[in-house]
């Protein structure tokens, strides 16, 4: 059997473990019961599947979605690995070619759907097929508690003991509850070797604004990475809509996805979403499970999620390659108080209701955190010690100030006042504003009455948002959301405790951000060409970009740029199947970049118009097949494209001169930003 090191680096081109992989791989291979829990994107499906190279027999992958099973499948057989998958989608075909796999005792992973083990069919196929090793993947499909609960998942346990094999469970879900259930209806409750690892997701950048704009902040943030792949969630189904239309009207290519469509329509979202180079889906959390594309380059929140967890979750989806990820989340005092009714009003019994306000207030002690981000949500999980230079925190520190004397005098307008009132009234009578309503209750004779007028109402605001995300208080159902003091704000109150507030910073965005590229300048067109070879071959053979290389490959490719086939060996994602079946083609786009740069370059490098000459050829790359990626493809020639870099004139019609009709439709805006940007 070869050692698993070695099938790291061959098969699947690594050359290192990810942390914790190595253990839960020894684990599984050495036939232990296993439970791990990593995040999303930890590098799960390797801990199954290398140790099923290492195994005779049938490895029994169980997993709840059709098109990731199939996605899998395909990985590995580009690895060069007998994998096959039974389910609904399959032809008949592709169902022969798993039966002869399976009995001439070639196939190594044998992927099904959950549903599938209903049968007895099934289990007596499985039984035949020298099954020695079930890996559940998603294990916390069987909580019921979750919302992702699938009942065929209870049917595991049972085929475990059936065909006496033992048995590996992964899951991101990190809760204690969850964690039991799984233990108990997997493993009839005999606790396997458990793995919890690493909740750091190092190359995800983390970052919270109040909303002040909301719609523009997700226009720019999207703006400032355009082409790439991105989530947008939202808080409602409507606002889905909504906003993937005001993306698509800046130029974005954009849909929306919401658990209201017809299966059909999201299911076409899912595929397509999968498949090309950036598309933003503008979705609800319905958006969740079925995701499993590995380049997502953004998440962005434009509404508050409803917990630490659920924030985790969804921001977890973005890098999963291990290349840089952005994420946005917005809120403000509408986003608390929707979260804080969905808990009071929801289907929760009581004894939960209490849990999920705390699960909330840990996501809001995140956005209202005064330093380190990294490291308040990574506390959240129990670690410490986190190293991080990756969040907004820690780019720009927060501006703070001691807040203690102004909660106060808000806590004793809200005291004063019985509990009764929501912010706004609260600031008119801190702000000494005698509005109808002031003058009507005879709150300007109280003493609060004009005592904060060392803040406007904007920071007022501010402060209450704060003392809302502190959970000092919360807005009340049964009064209409009046804010009432909760227990932790006793101690500020008797002046036993101090609070420290931030002061929001309202950044305008005076000018359009910079195009956020993942390489430096020099390597960016060399990614793109490496980006159009990679499409070109994925079209080709049917299957997402991502099968062929990950983002993150490519870019090392760029950035190390490897001359023979033997540097490119040393690249991480690319094992020896792949590089003997792309690494000569994707030489061949490196030494072109390198070395004979087309003619019409050569005559403008080392002048502005030779970095002109390369943002375009980007942007036309981008372009390529239309801004939705299912246009015919297009190009402009070499030559078309220097005149274009040396255009004085910035305007349609003489580009239109230059181009021709077709391709000034499909070109013409963008190449007149990169030559106005220019
Ligand atoms: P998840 O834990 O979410 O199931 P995956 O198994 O899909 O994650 O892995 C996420 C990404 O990490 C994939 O693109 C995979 O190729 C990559 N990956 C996994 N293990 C390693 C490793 N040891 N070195 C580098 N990349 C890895
Ligand atoms: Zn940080």
């Amino acid at each position: 059997m070869p050692h698993p090191n070695e099938l790291l680096r061959d098969i699947f081109g690594f050359d290192v473990f990810r942390p914790g992989q190595e253990q839960i791989v020894e684990a599984v291979r050495t036939g232990q019961n296993t439970l791990a829990i990593m995040p999303t994107g930890g590098g799960k499906s390797l801990c199954y599947q290398l140790p099923a190279l290492c195994r005779p027999g049938v490895t029994l992958v169980i997993s709840p979605l059709i098109a990731l099973m199939r996605d899998q499948v395909r990985a590995l057989q580009e690895a060069g690995v007998c994998a096959g998958a039974l389910t609904s989608a399959n032809t008949e075909d592709e169902t022969d070619a798993v039966w002869s796999a399976i009995e001439k005792g070639d196939l190594k992973l044998l992927y099904m759907a959950p549903e599938r083990l209903a049968t007895t069919a099934a289990r007596d196929m499985l039984r035949r097929a020298h099954v020695s090793l079930i890996a559940v993947d998603e294990a916390h499909c069987v909580s019921q508690w979750g919302h992702d609960f699938r009942p065929d998942y209870l049917r595991i346990g049972e085929l475990r003991r059936l065909l006496d094999v033992p048995l590996a469970a992964f899951t991101a879900t990190a809760d204690k509850e969850t964690r039991a259930e799984i233990v108990e209806k997997l493993f009839d409750g005999i606790a396997p070797q458990s793995f919890l690892h690493g909740f750091d997701r190092p190359n995800i950048h983390l970052a919270f604004a109040v909303k002040n704009g909301p719609r523009r902040q997700i226009l720019d943030f999207a703006d400032a990475r355009k082409g790439q792949s991105g989530i947008v969630y939202t808080a409602t189904r409507a606002k889905t809509e909504t906003l993937a239309q005001a993306l698509r009207e800046a130029g974005h290519s954009a849909c929306y996805y919401h658990g209201g469509m017809n299966p059909d329509d999201r299911r076409q979202v899912e595929t397509r979403f999968q498949r090309e180079d950036g598309l933003i889906v503008v979705a609800t959390v319905a958006f969740g499970m079925g995701i499993d594309k590995p380049d997502i380059r953004w998440v962005a929140h434009a509404d508050l999620p409803k917990s630490i967890e659920a924030y985790y979750q969804e921001i977890g989806r973005a890098g999963r390659d291990g290349a840089p990820a952005e994420t946005l989340t917005l809120y403000g005092p509408d986003d608390i108080r929707l979260r804080r009714s969905q808990i009071d009003e929801g289907f929760a019994p009581p004894e939960r209701r209490g849990a999920d306000h705390g699960r909330l207030n840990a996501l809001l002690g995140l956005a209202e955190a005064l330093d380190c981000r990294r490291a308040s949500l990574l506390q959240y999980f129990g670690e410490t010690g986190v190293t991080c230079g990756k969040c907004d925190l820690c780019d720009a520190p927060a501006d703070v100030f001691d807040g203690t004397t102004a909660v106060r005098k808000a806590l004793s307008a809200i005291l004063r006042t019985g509990e009764y009132f929501g912010a706004g009234h609260l600031i008119d009578i801190l702000l000494g504003t005698e509005t109808d309503k002031i003058k009507a209750r005879g709150h300007d004779a109280l003493p609060t009455f004009g005592i904060g007028k060392e803040y406007d109402r904007r920071q007022w605001q501010a402060i209450f948002r704060q003392m809302m995300g502190h959970d000092l208080v919360r807005p009340d159902p049964e009064r209409h959301g009046a804010l009432r003091m909760t227990d932790r704000a006793r101690p500020i109150l008797r002046d036993e405790d101090k609070i420290t507030l931030r002061r929001d910073t309202i950044k305008q965005a005076l000018t359009r951000p910079a195009v956020k590229t993942l390489v430096s300048e020099e390597d960016a067109p060399l990614l793109s060409a490496l980006k159009a070879k990679r499409r070109s071959l994925a079209e080709a053979a049917k299957v997402p970009a991502y099968i062929i290389f990950n983002d993150r490959t490519l870019i090392e490719m760029a950035e190390t740029r490897p001359a023979t086939l033997d540097d490119m060996a040393s690249i991480s994602g690319v094992g020896a199947k792949k590089l003997e079946r792309y690494g000569a083609d994707f030489l061949t786009v490196i030494a072109g970049e390198v070395e004979s740069l087309h003619p019409s370059r050569r005559k403008l490098a080392g002048r502005a118009e030779g970095t002109v000459y390369d943002r375009l050829l980007q942007v036309q790359a981008e372009l390529a097949r239309g801004p939705d990626g299912c246009d015919k493809p297009m190009s402009c020639s070499a030559s078309l494209l220097a005149k274009v870099a040396q255009l004085k004139t910035h305007d349609d019609g003489a580009l239109t001169r230059i181009l021709g009709d077709r391709r000034a439709e499909r070109f013409g805006a963008a190449f007149l930003n990169v030559l106005r940007e220019a």
